[in-house]
């Protein structure tokens, strides 16, 4: 059995609000998960069962194989960052991070070696006497991470530590929790709404939507290869395009261009008048005609350089898309624009149950 195990948990809180259906998750040891969606998706919810913090209303939760829906928080050995730092502000980054272990017993010279341990993994050597107030947003998050990682737990659970920072210190965290994963190694569940954060720390992504889990996977695999629209929609940055069209003669419109459905589908015989979503990622695209790909025609309506690529917002017979290409061909305004989706970047969905319908030409 997995570290960690997840077996049809539902949480019904006491006003009957059904927030979490059927969650199922098996997690390794020493692995990456991040609980990504949108507000109220249940996210916080799943981390707080697991944490010890809310019941389990229905299902099972074991940890390294051992039933632990009856452990208490403090017997489970996890430890928690939460989004407001809950550091003490009459006391110093030091006796922040050794308070937990003062409290257990700890003798003090243990106590000692493991904060200047933690603290050199941690950056913070030189601002152990200061009170948090004297910290900038980043340095008190660390202090957060370091009083959780001080404990020497195997779990790690955050919920949205770096909501509180600005965008700068964001990229920097991020990638600070990453490598301290790297050093410390502790199972870690880190809850956010933020794509970017899921995408760029995860080893698995977990993407919920309405308390259900939409699927589970790294990185990569939710990016090329997403079970529905929510999740396609969710993952990338601008969000995937997405065109209503309705089946005729084995095709699809994209505005005026056609896509002839055996190109990517290995069965292409869909009724006619069946309704189906094409769905094209906006850095997909080539500017011009080519080769292997839907060429489409459409109207420049606003373009945004963000330096390192532009946004042209385009208008295909009345269809907003999003392109996303190189500054130097960033065209003009109220120009007709032409581009070109291969054939293997195009995603297809059923209209009705939202679900993908696997493109043949799509490697892993
Ligand atoms: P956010 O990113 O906004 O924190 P989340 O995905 O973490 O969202 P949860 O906090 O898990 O969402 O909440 C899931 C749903 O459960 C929400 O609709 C929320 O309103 C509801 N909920 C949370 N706590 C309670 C409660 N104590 N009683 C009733 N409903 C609750």
């Amino acid at each position: 059995m997995a570290y960690l195990s997840l077996k049809d948990v539902n949480k019904i809180y006491p006003n009957g609000f059904h927030a979490v259906h059927n969650f199922n998750l098996d997690i390794e040891q020493g692995e990456f998960i991040v609980f990504v969606g949108p507000s109220g998706c249940g996210k916080s919810t799943t981390l707080r069962m697991i944490a010890g913090l809310e019941n389990i209303s229905k299902g099972d939760f074991f940890i390294n194989g051992k039933r632990a829906n009856e452990i208490g928080p403090r017997e489970r050995e996890v430890a928690m960052v939460f989004q407001s730092y809950a550091l003490y502000p009459h006391m110093s980054v030091y006796d922040n991070m050794a308070f937990g272990l003062s409290l257990q017993g700890v003798d003090e010279d243990v106590i000692e070696k493991r904060v200047s341990e933690t603290a050199r993994i941690l950056g913070l050597t030189d601002y152990l006497d200061r009170k948090p107030r004297a910290l900038s947003g980043g340095q008190r998050q660390r202090v957060a991470v370091g009083r959780a990682i001080i404990r020497k737990v195997g779990i790690f659970l955050m919920d949205e530590p770096l909501s509180n920072l600005d965008a700068k210190q964001r990229v920097t965290m991020r990638s600070e929790i990453t490598d301290i994963h790297r050093k410390v190694g502790a199972t870690t569940i880190y809850v956010t709404h933020d794509q970017t954060e899921a995408m760029t720390m995860a080893d698995r992504i977990v993407v919920m939507k309405d308390g259900y889990i939409q699927q589970v996977g790294s990185p990569y695999e939710l990016y090329f290869k997403p079970v529905n629209m929510f999740v396609a929609g969710f993952i990338g940055e601008p969000p995937m395009n997405f065109i209503t069209s309705e089946v005729k003669d084995g095709k699809v419109q994209i505005g005026k261009a056609e896509l002839a459905l055996e190109k990517i589908l290995d069965k292409e015989n869909y009724d006619n008048g069946k309704s189906l979503v094409v769905g094209y990622r906006p850095e997909a695209i080539v500017l011009g005609a080519k080769e292997n790909s839907v060429v489409v025609k459409a109207i420049v309506e606003l373009t945004e350089l963000l330096g390192d690529n532009t946004n042209v917002y385009v208008d295909i017979d009345g269809v907003k898309s999003i392109l996303k290409v190189d500054p130097h061909d960033t065209p003009e305004m109220d120009t007709e624009v032409e581009f070109s989706i291969p054939y293997d970047s195009i995603y297809l969905f059923d209209k009705e149950t939202e679900n993908v319908i696997e493109n043949k030409l799509r490697q892993l």
